[in-house]
């Protein structure tokens, strides 16, 4: 907005530089006076002045040119290309009295231009202090080239009427520029500020980004972190929304003393972001792990019935170039790792690292291949891409605590993040269906670990896991499908993936049924202990899920 400004500002100066050059020269022509007669004693003498002319006018084209390239630091500061452009035409008022020889009538007022142009965009001060330089440059215009020799005082006096009005010029003016200008801060303050919080808003927020992302050339990192208030449905259903918008009040004013550096502003609802140029990924955690521990520390009414025990956000950070090129994409990127900080923990920071990063893979055609399957689940919804997240991290929390090699823990993230892919042949209303499924619908939706093998064994790569895939819904009785295999013949890695899988499943909100508690998720796990589940991986996940904050 402020550059838009500034453009149809310099749009405006130049038109007018060049209006007043186009008078000079009808002027002139019209006058008929000969200003070089000794150089140049033929009619239309005045052919040196439009050379003159000519290039001055040059001269503005090239300096209005060039401030179209230039971006000032900050758009309110002034530069010492503004105060050229502003003098410009002063030093055509001087060039035309000096070589004119005060020949043409009136050209002083030729003056009041320079003094025009500055008051109105630089203010009172800057106003008056041109009309002095004017008034000055009068006087001596006055002493220099008048016939008789004339003393200063004499010579303001002869000009008293020119030099006062420039000067009330610059201050009238000049005064109403300030005013303005004031106004102006005041509305785009306004504008840019979200009242409940203080900080930035969203408007400004996005403006700042996509000038990053516009206007800023050397691509130095810059880094986006989305804070996210935890549970925060709950602590308004509990207190009510007032005493919910006091916490928004009160972390936004966390927010403003302790974040320095960046943007900091509320993106909407309970959500945050800051934003900070020139920083890294490691830099970026760093803030968002002050923060996270900021608000952990912070008292607030109620906070203790929260499910940690206290209000706490969780953060998702993703930074430029590396994680998006554009500004949807970093939002896209840092949001997708709040999602992720979310559905693991909560309480917590996330860097955003793609899926396809995580899979490391060499090859350019299992990467394409990979990566077509990931937007499939990707596409489906987004319940079975946050599933097939969460399956993956339970997975690789258990073959941690197995010390499984690194080998098995790569196989695992691959197998488990697209041990749902079969599902891509099933029918939405059958996958989707809120009631019980019949008998027919029950068999086709069982033949998912097949399909799922057979789709991740045509890239190489996955061919170790396709067992693992087919084998997912097995039991450890032999009551599973689709072989009805049982205890250790089933994959070590088909058994890991069974049990997160039907913890996830139990502890999320599906179309057909609501979730469970994780304490009542993980009493049905020790009740199938056995049956559905290998014993022992039981001990090691429910050792997990202890440890993990959810059922603290
Ligand atoms: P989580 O983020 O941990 O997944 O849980 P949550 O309960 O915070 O989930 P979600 O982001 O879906 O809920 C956001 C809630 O924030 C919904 C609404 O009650 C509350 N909220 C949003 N804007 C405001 C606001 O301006 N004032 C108040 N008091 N509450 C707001
Ligand atoms: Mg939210
Ligand atoms: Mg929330």
């Amino acid at each position: 907005m402020e550059e838009e400004r500034q453009k149809e500002l310099y749009n405006y100066i130049t038109i007018t530089h060049m209006l007043c050059l186009l008078i000079f020269v009808i002027a002139l022509i019209l006058s008929g006076h000969n200003i070089f007669p000794e150089i140049y004693p033929y009619p239309f003498a005045n052919i040196w002045f439009l050379i003159l002319f000519c290039l001055l006018g040059l001269i503005i084209v090239i300096l209005y040119i060039t401030k179209s390239y230039y971006t000032p630091k900050t758009p309110e500061s002034l530069s010492y290309m503004d105060i050229i452009y502003m003098a410009l035409p002063l030093i055509l008022a001087i060039s035309v009295l000096f070589i004119s020889h005060r020949d043409l009538p009136n050209s002083e007022v030729i003056l009041l231009l320079p003094i025009l142009i500055t008051a109105s965009i630089m203010g009172k001060k800057s106003g008056i202090f041109m009309a002095l330089v004017c008034s000055l440059f009068l006087i001596l215009h006055e002493i220099v080239f008048k016939q008789e020799v004339v003393n200063i005082f004499k010579a303001i006096e002869s000009d008293l009427i020119y030099i006062s009005l420039m000067h009330i010029v610059g201050w009238f003016i000049g005064g109403i520029a300030d005013m303005e200008t004031k106004h102006r801060k005041h509305l785009t303050k306004m504008a840019n500020t979200d009242m409940l919080t203080g900080l930035y808003n969203h408007r400004y927020f996005q403006e700042k980004l996509k000038e990053y992302f516009n206007f800023v050339s050397n691509k130095s990192p810059l880094s986006l972190i989305f804070i996210d208030i935890d549970h925060f449905k709950k602590y308004n259903d509990s207190f009510g929304h007032l005493v919910g918008d006091h916490v928004l009040e009160i972390l936004g004013e966390l927010l403003r003393e302790n974040v320095t550096s960046g943007i900091t502003a509320r993106y909407g609802g309970e959500e945050f972001v800051v934003l900070l140029p020139n920083s890294d990924s490691r830099a970026a955690v760093q803030v968002a792990e002050n923060i996270k521990k900021m608000v952990e520390k912070q008292k607030f009414y109620g906070g203790e019935y929260q499910p940690e025990g206290k209000i706490t956000v969780s953060c998702g950070i993703a930074t430029s170039p590396t994680h998006g090129s554009s500004p949807k994409e970093l939002i896209k990127h840092a949001d997708y790792a709040l999602y992720k900080a979310k559905i693991l923990n909560r309480n917590k920071v996330e860097l955003y690292i793609s899926v396809l990063e995580e899979f490391e893979l060499n090859e350019e055609e299992s990467f394409n291949s990979i990566r077509t399957l990931i937007s499939i689940i990707n596409a489906k919804d987004r319940y079975t891409f946050g599933h097939s997240e969460r399956v993956t991290a339970y997975s690789i929390k258990i073959a941690r605590r197995l010390q499984l090699s690194d080998n098995n823990i790569q196989l695992l993230k691959y197998a488990a993040f697209l041990h749902d892919v079969g599902k891509i042949e099933i029918d939405g209303s059958i996958l989707n269906k809120p009631g019980s499924l019949d008998e027919h619908e029950w068999n086709i939706l069982k033949q998912h670990p097949r399909w799922g093998s057979f789709i991740v064994q045509s890239v190489k790569e996955l061919i170790p896991i396709t067992s693992i895939i087919l084998y997912h819904h097995e039991n450890y009785d032999g009551s599973g499908y689709p072989d009805g295999i049982k205890a250790e013949k089933i994959p070590l890695l088909a058994r890991i993936i069974r049990i997160a899988d039907s913890y996830d499943a139990m502890t999320s909100n599906r179309t057909y049924k609501k979730n469970m508690t994780p304490s009542k998720a993980i009493n049905e796990i020790k009740r199938c202990s056995g049956t559905m589940f290998d014993p022992e991986l039981v001990k090691v996940f429910i050792g997990i899920i202890n440890a993990d904050y959810t059922l603290r």
